[in-house]
C-alpha cells in the first residue's frame, strides 16, 4: 500500500513529547499527517484543555511542520479516515499494558472499515513511561513537566493552572 496520507489519532489532552517521538518517525514513512483529535471520551473532570484548545495548541507547535494538519473528530475514527482519503492509521505502543486495547481497537476499525490498517510505532524507550494522564498530574501538583511537554504545552499549561489556582482563591 502506497501512503500518501495517515491519520494519529488520540486525545492529545495534552500532547507530549512521546507524541511527538511517534509523529515524527510517521511523517519519515508519509506524506502527511493528520493528527485527529478525539472529541468523544474526553472532556471527563480530570481534562486539561478543550478540544480546541488541543488542536490550537498542537497547531503552534507544528506550525513549521507543512505535513501536519490538525482536526477534531467526533463520531467514527474510520468515517473521519475515509472522508479525509486516509487509509492507515498510526498508533503508538509504550507496553505490552497498550497492547490488549490498541489491538481490540484496530480489529474492530477493519472490520468496520476493511481498507484501513494500522502501523503501530514504539517509542524511544526514554518515552514509554509517559502519557498525558501523568502529565497532567504532575503539573497539577506544581512538578516541573518540561523534559515531558514543548515548550509552548508547557507555558499553557502554567497559564491555565494559575487561572485555577486564581479562581479557586477567589471563590474560598
Ligand atoms: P488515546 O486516548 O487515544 O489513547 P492519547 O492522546 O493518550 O490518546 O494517545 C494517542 C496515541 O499516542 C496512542 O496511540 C498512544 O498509545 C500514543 N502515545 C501516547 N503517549 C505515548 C508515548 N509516551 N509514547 C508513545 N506513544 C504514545
Amino acid at each position: 500500500m502506497k501512503v500518501d496520507i495517515a491519520v494519529y489519532p488520540g486525545s492529545f489532552d495534552p500532547l507530549t513529547v512521546g507524541h511527538d517521538d511517534i509523529l515524527r518517525r510517521g511523517l519519515r514513512l508519509v506524506d502527511h499527517l493528520i493528527v485527529a483529535v478525539a472529541e468523544t471520551a474526553t472532556q471527563s473532570k480530570s481534562g486539561l484543555f478543550t478540544i480546541e484548545e488541543r488542536v490550537s495548541l498542537i497547531e503552534e507547535v507544528y506550525a513549521d511542520e507543512p505535513g501536519v494538519t490538525v482536526m477534531s473528530f467526533s463520531g467514527l475514527l474510520v468515517d473521519f479516515m475515509r472522508a479525509h482519503g486516509a487509509r492507515l492509521m498510526i498508533r503508538g505502543l509504550r507496553a505490552v499494558s497498550d497492547f490488549e486495547y490498541e489491538f481490540q481497537m484496530a480489529l474492530m476499525n477493519r472490520s468496520l472499515s476493511p481498507e484501513v490498517e494500522v502501523l503501530f510505532m514504539a517509542p524511544d524507550s526514554r518515552h514509554t513511561f509517559l502519557s498525558s494522564s501523568l502529565v497532567r498530574q504532575v503539573g497539577r501538583l506544581g512538578g516541573d513537566v518540561t523534559k515531558f511537554v514543548s515548550p509552548i504545552v508547557k507555558a499553557s499549561m502554567e497559564a491555565r493552572f494559575s487561572r485555577d489556582a486564581a479562581a479557586k482563591g477567589a471563590s474560598d
